[in-house]
């Protein structure tokens, strides 16, 4: 059976009646921050639907990290431990597949080569790159401070390479 991985945009688009068949697990994480509004309740149904919690093991999420630094996707502490978890299950030779609307993650899921399934939006069809630019002016911004401006506020925006 296909271990279907909920990140919390799941809980927050009440996005469950529309998963395909599979066993729904999520991370302590991810549980923790579902714990109060409109989410809760969403996350209280998928809960009595059979909804597994699972701590990914250390040796993972120290991969997970990895990974992350190297392509400096820029997804949180619990985006690391859904990567993780989804690393775990395909270490074991499951077949598993990352439920998550966020661009960052359905990046990193692309490069280690693990299945994800986007919810409302459109999922990425090719690996993106993330490039720094100025806050204040849009510049590119390789470094720590703009060379246009001045300005030390970055942001990172995806970025495809065209073909
Ligand atoms: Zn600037």
């Amino acid at each position: 059976m296909q271990i279907l991985i909920l990140d919390s945009t799941v809980f927050l688009e009440n996005a469950s009646d529309g998963l395909p068949e599979g066993a729904r697990v999520t991370v302590f994480e991810v549980a923790e921050e579902m714990k109060s509004g409109k989410a809760a309740i969403e996350f209280d149904k998928i809960q009595k639907m059979g909804l597994e919690i699972i701590e990914p093991k250390e040796e993972f999420i120290v991969a997970a990290k990895k990974l992350q630094e190297r392509t400096e996707d820029r997804v949180s502490q619990t985006d690391i431990r859904i990567i993780a978890l989804a690393l775990q299950f395909k270490s074991r030779g499951k077949e598993v597949a990352v439920v998550s609307d966020d661009y960052a993650v359905q990046n990193l899921c692309k490069k280690e080569k693990i299945g994800f399934i986007p919810l409302s939006k459109k999922g990425i069809t090719r690996e993106l790159n993330w490039q720094g630019h100025c806050k204040a002016c849009n510049a590119p911004m390789p470094g720590n401070a703009c060379d246009v401006c001045g300005s030390t506020n970055k942001k990172y925006v995806p970025h495809q390479p065209s073909r």
